[in-house]
C-alpha cells in the first residue's frame, strides 16, 4: 500500500518487486485517521478479493516508528498525530501490518530493483514539490529512531538562503524544491524582473513553467534552476563527505529538467565534496519513476512477510 495525500494505491506482491491487481482510491485526507484507515482496508479487499493477505506493508508520508507502527505525524493527512496505524489496520484487515516512511520505501525500491540495485551504500533523493530521501548504509535501509532518517530536504544550506515552508531558515527545500522554484519565480515577477513568466497567469507559474522558460533561454528562469541544482548539489556533496556512498540516485519530477538541474548539481557537489569519495560515487537518475513508492511497499512486504 502507498498512502499519498491524493491517492491510496494497493497491489498484491507476486515477487520481490513484482505485483498484480493494482487498485487506486481517493485518499479521504481531510476526514481523519479512521476514514483513511477504512479506505486503506477497502483497498486491501479490492486488491485481494480472494481472501486475507499474509501481511500488509504500508508507505506513509510522515515520521513514524517502523518497529511499533506508530505514525507520529503526516502533514498531508488531517488529524494524524501519534496514530497507532499498524495495530488499528491489522484489526481491520485481519493480518500483520507494517508501516514505513514513503520516501524511505521509494529509496528501498530503487535499491532493490532500480538505479541503485546492487549498491552497498546508496543515497536516494526524490525532488518534486518537496524533497525527500532514503539512505541505505551497509546494505540496510536506515530509519533512525523516529523513522525520519533520510529527510534530506531539510538540510541546512546557509543562512543567506531562503526558508522552507516549515520556516527553517536557509533550508534546502526553500531553494531546491519545485515549490521553491515556483515561489521564487513569483517573487521575481513581483519585483519587476524581466522574465517571460510575467506574461503568464500567476496560477500557471510552477516549476514546469519555469523549466520551459529556462529551456527557451529566459535568464531569470535559468538562474532559479541553477540555484536549485547548485543547492541540491551542495547538499549531495555534504552527504558524500558524511557517508561515502557508491551511488546517489535522484528521482522526482524535477529530474525532467535534465541537464538544467544536473549540470549545476554536479558543480555544486564539486564545491564541497572531497575528491576521493566523489570519484568513487556515481550520481544517476532514478529508474522506477512514480511507481517507486508502490514498488517499495511491495518489496517491504516481501522483506517483512516472505514471498508467501
Ligand atoms: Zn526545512
Amino acid at each position: 500500500m502507498d498512502i499519498g495525500g491524493t491517492n491510496i494505491r494497493a497491489a498484491v506482491a507476486t515477487g520481490v518487486t513484482s505485483f498484480v491487481d493494482h487498485v487506486s482510491l481517493r485518499t479521504p485526507a481531510a476526514d481523519g485517521p479512521d476514514a483513511v484507515l477504512d479506505a486503506v482496508s477497502d483497498a486491501v479487499w479490492a486488491a485481494c478479493p480472494g481472501g486475507t493477505p499474509d501481511g500488509v506493508a504500508v508507505g506513509i508520508p510522515g515520521p513514524l516508528d517502523p518497529d511499533t507502527g506508530v505514525v507520529f505525524a503526516a502533514p498531508q493527512l488531517k488529524g494524524w498525530t501519534d496514530v497507532d496505524a499498524a495495530t488499528r489496520l491489522a484489526k481491520l484487515v485481519g493480518c500483520h501490518v507494517v508501516v514505513h516512511n514513503d520516501a524511505s520505501l521509494a529509496g528501498y525500491a530503487e535499491w532493490v530493483a532500480g538505479a541503485g540495485k546492487g549498491a552497498r551504500h546508496m543515497i536516494f533523493i526524490t525532488a518534486s514539490t518537496g524533497i525527500g530521501g532514503g539512505l541505505v548504509v551497509n546494505g540496510e535501509l536506515i530509519s533512525g529512531r523516529a523513522g525520519t532518517a533520510g529527510e534530506i530536504g531539510h538540510m541546512p544550506l546557509g543562512t543567506d538562503y531562503p526558508a522552507c515552508a516549515q520556516g527553517h531558515a536557509g533550508c534546502l527545500e526553500g531553494t531546491a524544491s519545485g515549490a521553491a522554484i515556483a515561489r521564487r519565480a513569483k517573487e521575481a515577477i513581483a519585483r519587476g524582473e524581466k522574465t517571460v513568466l510575467a506574461a503568464l497567469d500567476l496560477a500557471l507559474v510552477d516549476a514546469a513553467a519555469v523549466m520551459r522558460a529556462a529551456q527557451a533561454g529566459d535568464s531569470v528562469s535559468c538562474r532559479l534552476w541553477h540555484d536549485a541544482g547548485r543547492a541540491l548539489g551542495r547538499a549531495v556533496g555534504g552527504l558524500i563527505n558524511l557517508l561515502s556512498p557508491e551511488i546517489v540516485v535522484i528521482g522526482g519530477g524535477l529530474i525532467n529538467a535534465g541537464e538544467l538541474l544536473f549540470d549545476p548539481l554536479r558543480a555544486g557537489v564539486g564545491e564541497i565534496a572531497f575528491e576521493v569519495p566523489t570519484k568513487q560515487c556515481r550520481i544517476v537518475q532514478a529508474g522506477l519513476g512514480t511507481d517507486a513508492g508502490l514498488v517499495g511497499a511491495v518489496a517491504w512486504a516481501v522483506h517483512s512477510f516472505g514471498e508467501g
